[in-house]
């Protein structure tokens, strides 16, 4: 089952935060609602959320100030934060764009376009959120700069090899066939015996030398990933 996007609802009017928790529940969101910059630091401390709706008029630390000081933390950076001002208010938006903002909504919204917002903002973030980077043991591949080490020390490994082991390393732990994994890394559309996969991954073994036996063989079944081999 898909992951429901969490929202963090930063707003100090109970009304209007249950009226918007209600709308996300029923589209598939998950909010948690924080009436103040207090308790909305102790959930963020607590669990990321995948986006933050963030008021600009707050008791305490104003929204324009939240923003500015997530932005500037490390682990709430890359979070995205779509703020919630009064209408007209044209400079509050371009100071909250200026804070780190990724967007703002005007008071009063309508629901579809609040839910256009937040999946607009997540569509945008998302690219960053890709996980690029995937270690498994000492085994570490970076799809960005297309390079897999070993204990710290760069392997020779093919394009197909390479794509194989990315598909492998990112779906650990369980069997995948033949056919699924041409379907997965070479594509359907490409006719392709199944025992090409076996040649791939013989040469992916040789590849990787020592760290070759974390790809399993499951007999009459096809190739496991697994970590575990490790221990
Ligand atoms: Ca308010």
């Amino acid at each position: 089952m898909k992951k429901m996007p969490m929202v963090l609802i930063v707003e100090d009017e109970p009304a209007i935060a249950e009226l918007i928790a209600v709308n996300l529940r029923h589209n598939g969101f998950q909010p948690v609602w924080a009436e103040d910059g207090v308790s909305a630091q102790r959930e963020l401390d607590a669990v990321l959320p995948d986006v933050i709706l963030l008021d600009w008029m707050l008791p305490g630390a104003s929204g324009l100030a939240l923003a500015r000081k997530w932005r500037a933390d490390a682990r709430t950076k890359a979070v995205p934060i779509l703020m919630l001002t009064a209408r007209g208010d044209e400079p509050d938006k371009v100071a909250g764009l200026d804070a780190g903002a990724d967007d703002y909504i005007t008071k009063p919204f309508s629901t579809q376009e609040l839910l256009a917002r937040i999946r607009a903002v997540l569509r945008r973030r998302a690219p960053e959120q890709v996980q690029d980077k995937v270690s498994i043991g000492d085994l570490v591949l970076d799809a960005a700069a297309h390079r897999v080490s070993w204990q710290g020390e760069l392997l020779k490994i093919g394009p197909t090899e390479f794509k194989l082991l990315n598909y492998l390393m990112k779906h650990p732990e369980r069997v995948h066939s033949r056919a699924q994994l041409l379907d997965k890394v070479w594509g359907d559309h490409v006719f392709i015996e199944e025992r090409t996969v076996d040649v791939h991954v013989k040469r992916l073994r040789e590849s990787l030398g020592v760290a070759g036996s974390l790809i399993e063989t499951v007999r009459g079944a096809g190739y496991r990933f697994s970590g575990q081999a490790l221990v």
